[in-house]
């Protein structure tokens, strides 16, 4: 299905690696020119030298800590005003609420709540007068079912969450959508930190661990990036109009709630 998206220009931030790396891969397929943004020159080099090579569309790359004021301003600097926004950032570490002070919450309310919301609050606008938007937030399944060592997450992707449904339905009119992406497992470095995280705790190594929860997976199995990125494309794309407010929970089955 060609999603109408040849010539458009999307900011992917945290795009060097894992689903945001997908969903630059996936939006490249389809003709969109790229700026993509990570904190390490290296990896995202490498990454907008694959995509070009892959897609021969146009990639600009941004090194920065989107969670900054710098950061930020330094994406919106090269991509004042991209036809798609893909909001990603690193998560925030797992770990016991007790030891979290005030400052722990602060940094991860900007880093997975704050963040987001200010980059569509500089892009939403000129997408609103072009009447063409497409906004996709990658958020967490935790935001449907809370993982307790995740607690910071759990937290700031919520508020991240309700504030989207409401401003998604002021936006719809003018053909600027916005919706979340809730990855249960997918085959990345992050997901791979956890296990070794939960490993330290557990006794187990890190390889049972992951072997035990492919297993549990309803489709027994971790999901792929290029999985996602599809996903974020079909979102992102012309016929994706009708649906905004939603938040599409990718887990291979997981969630065991008949509606998911
Ligand atoms: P990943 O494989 O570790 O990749 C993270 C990407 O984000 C890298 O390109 C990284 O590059 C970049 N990044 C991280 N922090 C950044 C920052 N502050 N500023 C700019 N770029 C930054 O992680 P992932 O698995 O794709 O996860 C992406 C998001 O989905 C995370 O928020 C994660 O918590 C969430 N998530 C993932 C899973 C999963 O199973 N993979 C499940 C639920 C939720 P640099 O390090 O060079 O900056």
């Amino acid at each position: 299905m060609e999603l109408g998206l040849r010539g458009k220009t999307a900011l992917v931030t945290a795009g060097s690696k894992g689903l945001g790396k997908g969903c630059a891969m996936s939006l490249a397929r389809e003709g969109v020119n790229l700026v993509i943004t990570a904190r390490g020159r290296e990896a995202l080099e490498a990454t907008a030298a694959e995509i070009r090579k892959t897609h021969g569309v146009t990639v600009s790359t941004v090194a920065g800590d989107i969670t900054s004021p710098e950061g930020r301003a330094a994406a919106l600097a090269a991509c004042p005003s991209p036809d798609i926004l893909v909001n990603n950032a690193g998560g925030p570490p797992p770990g016991d609420f007790r030891e979290w002070d005030r400052d722990t919450w602060i940094k991860a309310l900007e880093g997975n709540m704050v963040t987001p919301i200010l980059l569509i609050r500089a892009v939403v606008d000129p997408m609103i007068a072009r009447r063409f938007g497409r906004i996709v937030n990658i958020t967490s399944g935790a935001v449907k079912m809370p993982i307790p060592e995740l607690g910071l997450s759990n937290g700031a992707r919520t508020g991240l969450t309700g504030f989207v449904a409401g401003l998604a339905r002021t936006t719809v009119r003018h053909n600027v959508t916005i919706n979340a992406l809730l990855p249960g497992p997918f085959e990345t470095d992050r997901l791979q930190a956890n296990f070794d995280y939960n490993a330290r705790k557990s006794g187990k190594t890190a390889a049972e661990l992951r072997t035990a929860r492919a297993a549990a997976n309803p489709s027994g199995r971790f999901g792929t990036i290029e999985e996602f990125g599809d996903a974020c494309a079909f979102l992102c794309s012309a016929q994706a109009g009708f649906i905004t407010g939603q938040n599409l929970l990718m887990d291979g089955g997981a969630y065991p709630g008949t509606f998911g």
